[in-house]
Parts: structure tokens; sequence; C-alpha cells
């Protein structure tokens, strides 16, 4: 690399401070050392800060003499590798964010900060032995003796300190030894690796000597294929649940490291991960160091020594959330996306990134391939494999032939006019949890994630009010009694009885897990245990855990959570699952609505009867006629897409445009209302080509923490081009200190 002119100059993106690359020069003492992704310490104004070295560049190019030198080299190996480097300028392109926090998320804060992995010193006698004599020499010293004596029964050398501690011998004997070059002293690093204590469980005893089904054979051939040609290439696998998809993931992976390559296998939330772990961890080898764990949640200790050792390519699967798409694996062969479909990919912060469209650009990067695993794929790849842009491959039978459970659909609006109060739990799901219970088997209840609560729901006939123009429910506010279509804006006054049975009941309504909890305690005979998982857990890996242990244990009869237990998880006892509010997401003041409740629906309906009993699954809903619950009782995805397709196509919403939404927030009101109103007649008088603006509109949370938030939604056909459009005209809007603006380019969550 240093070649015959080192450069004198280079160019470094500063990690804090100052969104731009610099030039600066390259002292003597560092030349011919540094290259592309290297730390190195900077000055910046008056401060000393980091920064990555962005491209070097050829000494006659530059004035070298006015530019600052870089004050030191902080690794020698470089943090980044080229194809990182450049998954980070096109990160900061596409989702129109600076350099600094795509290349914060890439690099771990311990790393930036110039830590080391941990070791010990270590002793022992030298490899090549010590004199027959070196005893007798020694007679005069006799701790030096004991040490020796010690040592050379030891056969490896030994943790220093705690050996003198054990023996109770001073440093100084270490010392005299080695000295006479009876000891050598070396040093270990110290792994600290987590989930270590997972030994590799496989998900069900026949696993270990399980035969590929046919499906399962063709695809993962498939896939195999794509591997060894070398070529980029994305390819959903289609896999309707307990299809056997995870056993195609593992022979892909065996593929991409025989040829010597690395895989990142991402999965849509970090409660996953410890299982996914542990699967991984039976199918290929004992050894925990090879399968490392990467998410949010590791601990500053973990987080360094599991990039330390996916940087020198010892580590080669890294297992995790959304940012594991970013681990440094040298020879990427294989990225694997499972449950593509969930927004959780999505980032809520800046840098606002799809885990996985990243993981397919990376993939491309290294002429990798990138399987997007799901049962109920997103409209957006479905999109991508009907114009040809990916593969596609599937799993349409379940493995053995199980049955898709059957699905009871319980009408909550008959369900209404048999109680007083507004039902929470219908008679049957009740009566089949109790039945269940005597069995000795398990149920599972879910609820949605997040409700806002505030759209308008008729409970005796199931309308919801919608706004005429965007096809989205609109939402009641409080504040003036009106209810707001949040794409275009529009309001009306809230009906006082149903537009559409003229029920005077006509309300808002939701409920948590600690209240379904609750209530499905009192409902059960009191030996029943009943346990409930929420977000809140997510930051208590070990409860969490240790919840799920239990239940798989058959300690728990009852699990009520949020869809995050819908995900990935594989109980055999379990029998029954109730869906507690199916169509709340077809309430969401989101067009993507329909498309959620799909999805929920199907992937609840797979967690049941997974073991040799035959599942039921109860959805409770106010919209049994919905098309997106209807489809789901079959899990007809062609169907279902078919339809919503149409209906996307119709609004140019996505997948047949990107959607890129513009946020303003601040704490006045006012002022976030009147910037968001000049800058859309900004809009209006220079229009963008190309692009279509809605809005501005209260955002569906009007108010978080005391910020208001408005915001305009653009559609368009082609990202780059539009930003750089849009860019221009922001660059020239004088914008308020105290109103910010945020870009979220393919925005999932509309909230
Ligand atoms: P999916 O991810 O498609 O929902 P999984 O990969 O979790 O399904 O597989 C479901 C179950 O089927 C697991 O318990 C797995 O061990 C088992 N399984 C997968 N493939 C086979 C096979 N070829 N023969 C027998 N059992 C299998
Ligand atoms: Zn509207
Ligand atoms: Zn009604």
């Amino acid at each position: 690399m240093s070649g015959k002119n080192p450069p004198r100059a280079i160019e470094v993106q500063p990690l804090s401070g100052f969104n731009q690359a610099l030039t600066y020069s390259v002292p003597a003492k560092f030349s011919g050392q540094l290259l592309p992704g290297c730390l190195v310490a900077i000055p910046l104004g008056p401060r000393r800060t980091m920064g990555i070295v962005s491209s070097l560049k050829p000494a006659d190019t530059l004035p070298a003499g006015k530019l600052k030198p870089i004050s030191a080299l902080v690794r020698r190996e470089p943090v980044l590798s080229p194809d990182l480097l450049e998954l980070a300028r096109w990160m900061s392109g596409y989702y129109a964010c600076s350099l600094e926090p795509v290349l914060e998320g890439m690099i771990p804060a311990s790393v930036r900060g110039g830590a080391n992995e941990k070791s010990i010193r270590m002793i022992g006698i030298p490899a090549d032995g010590i004199p027959s004599d070196a005893f007798d020499a020694l007679s005069r010293s006799p701790r030096q003796k004991e040490l020796l004596d010690y040592l050379s029964k030891q056969g490896k050398p030994v943790p220093l300190n705690d050996t003198l501690k054990y023996l109770g011998i001073g440093e100084g004997a270490a010392k005299g030894l080695m000295a006479k070059g009876l000891a050598e002293e070396s040093r270990r690093t110290v792994r600290r690796v987590a989930y270590a204590d997972d030994l590799g469980e496989p998900a069900s005893e026949a696993e270990s000597e399980l035969v590929l089904t046919d499906e399962q054979a063709k695809s993962s051939a498939e896939i195999k294929q794509s591997i060894r040609a070398g070529l980029f290439e994305t390819r959903l696998l289609h896999g309707v649940t307990g299809s056997g998809k995870t056993e195609v993931y593992f022979e892909a992976m065996e593929e991409a490291l025989s040829l010597g390559g690395s895989v990142l296998f991402l999965v849509p939330e970090v409660a996953l991960a410890p299982q996914t772990v542990s699967r991984l961890r039976h199918r290929f080898g004992k050894q925990s160091e090879q399968v490392v764990v990467w998410h949010s949640h590791l601990s500053a200790g973990e987080r360094l020594d599991a990039w330390s050792s996916i940087t020198r390519g010892e580590a080669r699967i890294v297992v995790g959330a959304r940012s594991a798409v970013f681990a440094p694996v040298p020879n990427l062969r294989l990225v694997v996306v499972d449950e593509e479909h969930e927004p959780a990919y999505k980032q809520e912060d800046t840098p606002r990134y799809h885990g996985r469209d990243v993981a397919v650009y990376r993939a491309m990067l290294n002429r990798a391939v990138c399987v997007l695993g799901s049962a109920t794929p997103s409209l957006e790849t479905l999109h991508n494999v009907e114009r040809g842009k990916y593969s596609s491959s599937s799993l349409t039978r379940r493995i053995d032939g199980r049955e898709l459970p059957l699905i009871h659909l319980i009408d909550m609006r008959r369900e209404s006019l048999r109680q007083k109060t507004p039902p929470i739990l219908s008679t049957q799901l009740v009566e089949a949890m109790r039945q269940r219970y005597t069995d000795r088997e398990q149920s599972i209840l879910f609820l949605n994630r997040r409700g806002f609560n505030t759209t308008m729901l008729c409970p005796e006939c199931g309308h919801v009010e919608q706004c005429k123009d965007c096809s989205i429910a609109m939402t009641f506010h409080r504040t003036d009694g009106y209810l707001r279509c949040h794409l275009c804006s529009y309001r009306k006054p809230a009906p006082k009885s149903c537009p559409s049975c003229q029920s005077f009941d006509i309300r808002r309504k939701g409920h948590g897990t600690q209240r379904i909890e609750d209530i499905v305690s009192d409902l059960l005979p009191r030996k029943a245990t009943v346990m409930r998982i929420d977000a809140d857990m997510m930051t208590k890996k070990n409860l969490f855990r240790e919840i799920l242990r239990d239940f798989r244990l058959g300690k728990i009869d009852v699990l009520v959570g949020t869809q995050m237990i819908a995900k990935g998880l594989d109980f055999p006892n379990v029998t029954l699952v109730g869906v507690i509010d199916a169509d709340l997401p077809l309430r969401m003041e989101d067009f993507r609505a329909s498309e959620r409740a799909f999805q929920l629906l199907v992937q609840v309906g797979g967690r049941a009867g997974r073991g040799d009993r035959a599942g039921e699954v109860y959805v409770q809903t106010y919209a049994p006629h919905e098309p997106s619950i209807q489809y789901s009782r079959k899990a007809d995805l062609r169907g279902f897409a078919e339809e919503e397709m149409a209906m996307r196509k119709e609004f140019g919403y996505p997948p047949y445009r990107h959607l890129v939404r513009h946020l303003f927030r601040g704490r006045s009101n006012e002022k976030v209302d009147f910037y968001v109103d000049q800058w859309r007649k900004v809009l209006d008088t220079k229009p963008i080509p190309n692009a279509e603006v809605k809005g501005p509109a209260p955002a569906p949370l009007e108010k978080i923490k005391g910020y208001y938030r408005h915001h305009l939604l653009y559609f368009t056909n082609s990202v780059r081009p539009f930003l750089s459009e849009l860019e221009k005209r922001r660059s020239g809007f004088p914008l308020d200190k105290e109103v910010q603006d945020v870009l979220d380019v393919d925005c999932q969550q509309l909230s």
C-alpha cells in the first residue's frame, strides 16, 4: 500500500465536532503505516479528537507545508474495512445524514476511545526448557526455587499475579527468575463472551439428525450455488411458519464458511439472539468463539472483545439485531436477514437506516449473497421480486406436513352487545384457555405493542372513521374534539354517534399487558401461572430469558405479551394462541396498517401447534370482514398482496414510490407551525420534479416530551436526486434555532 511515494497527506473524517473530511499531513514516523479506515487522533481547533482516515492523497497534489499533522495513530490495524467505509458514505448520502453518526454506529465506543482488549500477565518456563542444573544454582534463593519448581510442573504458562498470590511469594522472585532466563512473561487476552453459557441446544431433539425435505434441499441448493458463484444476489426465502427456514440458513452458512467466508445473521429483536445463538453453537461446534453475538445491550468489554475477534477473522458468524450489519467481518459471503418484514429493522434515530436494505447494499459491495427470510415478506421485497431485482425460493409446506392451525374469528361487535362494559376477553377465548389449563397445555395471548388509542372505533359495527383522500384512520384530538388526517391534515368534528350504525357508543379503547395479565389471572384457577413479557423487560436480558426458559419447561401456563413474542420462538406445547385486538393496527394512522395486521396474524398463527398436537388460534376482531384478516386465516400471501398492492399503486404509496418524511419539531407549537408552512410555500414556488408533497399536518404523536411535531410527507421515485433537489432548497431556508427538522428516508413508522 505504501508504494514508492508514501502519502504525506490524508483526508480524515472527524468522529465528533465536524461533519466534513479534513486534510492533514502525515509526520514521517507514521508514513507507510496509514491505511484508509485507520483511527487517528487529530487536532481540531483547540481540541484533540479522533477521526477516521477516509483517503490517502498523493504527496504532490497538496501544499503539505500548511497542513496540520495528525497527532497519533491509535491502532495499527484499520478500524473500518474498505467496504464499511464505502457503506458509510452511501448511508450518509441515502439517509440524508452526516457521516459522523454513521461512523459512530460502526465503531464501538471503546474502540473509538482507543481501548484495547483486556489482557493479563502470564508466566511460564521458556519454550526450550530449563537447564538441568537450574535448581542447584538457586540454592540460595528458596523463593525463586519454589516458583521455578511450581512453573516447571505446570507445563504451560499460568497467570502471574494469581500464581504469586497462591504461593505467597513476592514479585521479586518472578523478576529474579526472568533475569536468569529461567522464566518468561507473556500476555494473554481475556475474552468476555456474551451468552458463553448457552452451550448450544437444538431447537428440537430431531434437529441433530434431520434429513432435509425436498423443498429445503431445493432452496438451499439454489442459495449455495449463488454463494459459490461469488456474485451479488438478493434472494427472498419465503417459507410458511414452521417450514424449516432456519435449516436452510444453516446449510447456506456452512457453504459460506467452507469457502473461507464469513456470515452475518440478522434477527429483528435482541431477545431472539440467545435462542438463535444456541442453535448456531449446536450446529457449528461448541467452540463459543466462532459464533459471536452483536447488539446494543452488550457491555463495553463484551463489545470490544467481540469486535476484536471479528476483525481478526476468528469469529466468522455474527448474530445480532440491526447494528450487526456493521460487524467488521473480513471476506463476507453471506448475509441472512431473518423476518425481513419486521419494522424493528428500521432505526428510529439518526442515522435512520433500514437494516435490511443496508444488508442488501453491504452484500452488493462484497459480491455476497443476501437471503431475506420471512413467512410474511414485506410488500417492498415482494415488489423487488416481481420486477426481477431479487430472486426467490420458497417453502410452501410445514415440516412433516403439519397443518396450519385453525383460526377462529371472534366477532367482538357481538360480544359487545352481550356484555355491559366493553369486553376485553371474549367468553370463547376464556373457555378455551381454561380447557388448555385442564389438559396441561400452554397458551399464549398477544396484544399489540403500540396503539395510540386515539382513533375512533364503533364497538357495535366496527366502523372506523377514515380520511376520504388518504385511506387511513383519522386521529381524535382531545384538545379541540376534532378528527384529523395525519397525511393531508384534513379535519372534521368528531361524530357524536357512529356515522354507520348511529350507535352512541362510539369511543376509543386500548389496554396494556399488565391489565390483561391481571384479568387472565382472575379468570383462571388459582394454581395457574400467568406471566407477562413486555418491552420494558428487554433491557433485563436475564429476566426475559428466565421467563422463556420457564415457559419452555412448562412452569408457566399462560404467557401474555406483545407481538415481539410472535417472532421466531418455537414452543411445542403451545396449543392455543389468542389475539386480543387483531385489528388495532388497522385503526392506526398508517397506510401500512393492513400489511402489519396481516403479518401479525400469520406470524402469531405460526406459534400454535408446533409440537405433535394441533393448534388453535382465536382472533378477536371488530372487523372480521377486513381483507387483511380474511386472507390471514389461510395465510394467503398472494391474495393479500394482490389486493393491497392495488391500493398502494392507486395512491402511489410504497413500494411504488419511496416515502420520505420531513419532521419539524420544537417547544413552541406556533413556531413549528409557522416554519413548516413557510417551508411548504418554498416547495410550492420551486416544486421538486417527480415528487409529490403531502402536508404539512400534525404528526400522529403531536407532542412528545414537550416538543410539538408537524410533518410533511414526500413521495418520490428516486431518493438521491430528490434529496439533492431538496437540499438545494433547504440550505437557503432560514430555520429558527428553536425548530429542528429531520428527514426520514423510507420511513416505516408514522408516529
Ligand atoms: P420456521 O423458521 O420456518 O418457522 P423452523 O426453522 O423454526 O421454522 O423449523 C421448525 C421446526 O422444524 C424446528 O423445530 C426444526 O428443528 C424442525 N425442522 C426443520 N427442518 C426439519 C427437517 N428437515 N426434518 C425434521 N424437522 C425439521
Ligand atoms: Zn388525508
Ligand atoms: Zn357503528
